[in-house]
């Protein structure tokens, strides 16, 4: 099985991806982080079946909606959450197949009353939304949120798992990553060791905590799965020329498209000179910058016009894209494989010097 915990740092938002068998489920999607998200799956060769959000987020905009879009994975949520579009409406001891693994459904409301913690099959991982976090848990102060229920839910549903089940939340503030059943049973401060239900609710009425700043825009927005008022249509793509992103966050575009739309980049080998000229020669109308030099001849590029970076395989011209994309340009591109795959493809050369 394959298992990857991404991080959103604007919210601090874990988003879980599972697969087995070339299928994936993907726990909590943030929205500005689904070009992220398919990138990792598209290079991990997983196709995804379906989100799961693990209750209606106040702190952060779920990506379900946008990657039912780019990939038709459907949406699911808790039934009881009253969001809508919902491809998959959970209740408590459904399942969610991928592969041939699948997760279990759990009702663990008191946050809010649609949290659900989805159980892996082996009961080995558990990811517990905001019902259980790191020695800590969600507030109960809005959104349905009810103390005596919460405790219950944690303390029935999600400590009763085997002690080695590790858990996972939807936040942790610290950077923490996971936590086991045992741990929190006997360190959680508001839900673990001798900690009654009377000391819990005191303890979360009076925790007199600021409303999340995005909770105005987060909630109306979660309760559509994500998807933007009017006609929806996401930002997404550069479209000057087809583009993949990779997971590493640089665009790419592949030697057949950037023979076809060449006329509208600014090309920019990054290697030394020698290898400008060398046996593999270089791209036709190709500007030669060495990467060493790029921080220092920036103004010789035109910022309003797409730059592609090419060098002899991709790696150089890489970092090269990270550094203009830092000094503000905005749309850049590596050429997939650099000259290497250039030539193999057998597309046109240049090797006069310049
Ligand atoms: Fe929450």
């Amino acid at each position: 099985m394959i298992f990857r915990q991404l991080f959103d740092p604007a919210s601090s938002t874990y988003t879980y991806l599972l697969g087995d068998s070339g299928e994936a489920l993907l726990i909590d999607p943030v929205y500005e982080q689904v070009p992220r998200d398919l990138a990792l799956l598209q290079e991990l060769g997983l196709s995804l079946q379906a989100t799961l959000d693990t209750h209606v987020h106040a702190d952060h905009v779920t990506g379900a909606w946008r990657l039912h879009q780019r990939c038709g994975s459907r949406i699911a949520l808790a039934e009881a959450a009253g969001a809508t579009p919902v491809d998959v409406p959970l209740r408590h001891g459904d399942s969610v197949d991928f592969g041939s693994r699948h997760l279990t459904v759990r009702a663990t409301p008191g946050h809010t009353n649609g949290c659900l913690t989805y159980v892996l099959d082996d009961e080995s991982m558990a990811f517990t939304g905001d019902s259980l976090l790191i020695r800590g848990c969600g507030r109960i102060d809005f959104q349905q949120g009810n103390p005596r229920q919460l405790f219950t839910s944690v303390r029935s549903q999600i400590l009763t798992l085997p002690d080695t089940c590790l858990l996972y939340p939807a936040h942790d503030y610290r950077g923490i990553t996971v936590t086991s059943v045992a741990e929190e049973r006997r360190f959680n401060p508001r839900l673990g060791g001798e900690v009654d239900v009377g000391d819990f609710i005191g303890h979360m009425n009076n925790l007199n905590l600021p409303h999340p700043k995005l909770m105005a825009i987060a909630v109306p927005a979660n309760l559509r799965c994500g998807q933007p008022e009017g006609d929806g249509v996401a930002p997404d793509t550069p479209d000057w020329a087809p583009l993949t992103l990779r997971f590493s966050g640089v665009w790419e575009i592949e030697p057949m498209a950037l023979l076809e739309h060449a006329a509208k980049a600014q090309i920019v080998d990054v290697r030394e000179a020698p290898e400008f000229i060398d046996r593999l020669g270089h791209v036709p109308g190709a500007r030669l910058v060495p990467l060493s030099q790029l921080t220092n001849r920036l103004n010789e590029l035109d910022r309003e016009r797409p730059v592609v970076a090419v060098c002899r395989s991709g790696v150089r011209s890489a970092q090269a894209c990270v550094l203009l994309n830092k000094a503000g340009f905005g749309q850049v591109a590596n050429l997939a494989g650099g000259m290497l795959r250039w030539k193999i493809e057998g597309l046109p050369v240049a090797a006069e010097n310049i």
